[in-house]
């Protein structure tokens, strides 16, 4: 029997609360499964480790858990921390050094999730590439004169050749394996004019690898109209680090909650773990209530036994999420319902459980 070494990283906010769900449904599908297992490592790296520690995660942090198949990760933030703080010293100090240079986000309305869009929210079945690894978020820039009438700051974004043929390459392939082969390259290459301009071209040389893929470029502006206009015509989109970022709350939203969706950060290559992450934050105005929706979770976690090749129970866990958010009776309160994170975890375990093959 296989044994998967998992890194649970809950972090902070309404993280504990959904991760400790998301290792209980995942633990579920392995006993049904019968054919692996998870031994899955705690770390409580965090807000609340900073306040004791003075930072995020440990300075040996990464080699405790680079041997590991996959981190499962819930959220970095913290009331009296600056957020540039948590992000850069939790979550970016991991997907940075393990090179996870594709965040791939699903977005699709689930059964029983009503769009803000009403019925034109069906279309949407989306996957967003979002560029993780450098660009606007490469850490460039610098701040003088504090405080001085003549303080200065920049953030340079930074693209590099390497960094974005890898990511186009990466968007192409995804989307000739989605059944309508259409991949949309959002830009801004009228006003950023080297950078999004060099991106542009990129996209023209590796589109000609892929003969097969339509695709269609669009400035981002005009790409948020598209999504609430036009929904049905998107399918896999790739955006810089920023732009994705953006993007990707907004489609969150359009398919019911920031409580739905998931995230995965892949290190295509596997030379370091991927991680897996629903796309919220820590939501510290429900952080222990137990009203947390847990499928952005448990849906990360079906992308991360995707990325395993545990296809079929990837496939089990899924198909259990989507009977849970049928039934308005396992809705929490961001989507209109009343029901806790523990008993939508249970409704999904049943169905784990009693599923069919
Ligand atoms: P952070 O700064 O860590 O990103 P945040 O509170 O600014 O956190 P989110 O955590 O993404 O941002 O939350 C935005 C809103 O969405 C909040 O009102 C929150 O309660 C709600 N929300 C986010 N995630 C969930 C969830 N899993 N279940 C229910 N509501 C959620």
């Amino acid at each position: 029997m296989k044994t998967y070494k998992l890194v649970a990283i809950p972090g902070d906010g309404i993280g504990p609360e959904v991760i400790s769900a998301g290792v209980e449904v995942l633990n579920t599908l392995a006993e049904r499964a019968g054919t692996f297992g998870f031994a899955v490592d705690h770390f409580d790296w965090g807000g609340e480790y900073y306040k004791i520690h003075g930072r995020m995660m440990p300075e040996d942090g990464l080699d405790r858990i680079k041997d590991h198949d996959a981190i499962l990760f819930g959220s970095a933030g913290h009331p009296d921390i600056a957020d540039h703080i948590t992000l850069w010293g939790l979550r970016l100090a991991i997907c940075q050094p393990f090179d996870q240079y594709a965040n791939v986000r699903p977005t699709r309305v689930l059964p029983g999730i009503t769009s803000p869009l009403g019925a034109a929210g069906d279309a949407i079945d989306w996957v967003i590439v979002r560029e993780n690894s450098e660009g606007e978020y490469a850490g460039v820039g610098g701040r003088v004169h504090r405080g001085s009438p003549l303080e200065a700051a920049t953030d340079v974004s930074m693209f590099t050749r390497a960094g974005v043929e890898r990511i186009m390459r990466f968007a192409f392939q995804l989307a000739r394996g989605r059944p309508r082969k259409l991949l949309t390259v959002v830009t801004k290459s009228n006003a950023q004019r080297h950078a999004m301009v060099m991106w542009d071209e990129i996209a023209v040389q590796i589109a000609a690898e892929f003969p097969d893929v339509t695709w269609d470029k669009m400035l981002v502006d005009a790409m948020t109209t598209r999504m609430v206009m036009k929904p049905a015509s998107i399918d896999t989109v790739v955006a810089t680090n920023l732009h994705a970022d953006i993007l990707s709350d907004l489609a969150a939203a359009l398919a019911g909650s920031l409580g739905i969706a998931p995230t995965a950060n892949l290190n295509p290559e596997r030379a370091f773990p991927s991680m897996f992450e629903p796309i919220h934050g820590s939501a510290f105005d429900i952080t222990g209530k137990g009203i947390a929706n847990p499928i952005g979770t448990f849906w990360s976690a079906v992308m991360l036994l995707e990325h395993l090749g545990e296809a079929a129970a990837a496939g089990r866990l899924m198909t259990a999420i989507e009977r849970v958010t049928a039934d308005a009776r396992f809705h929490t309160p961001d989507i209109g319902g009343s029901a806790t994170t523990a008993e939508v975890t249970a409704a999904v375990v049943a169905a784990i459980r009693g599923a069919n093959d």
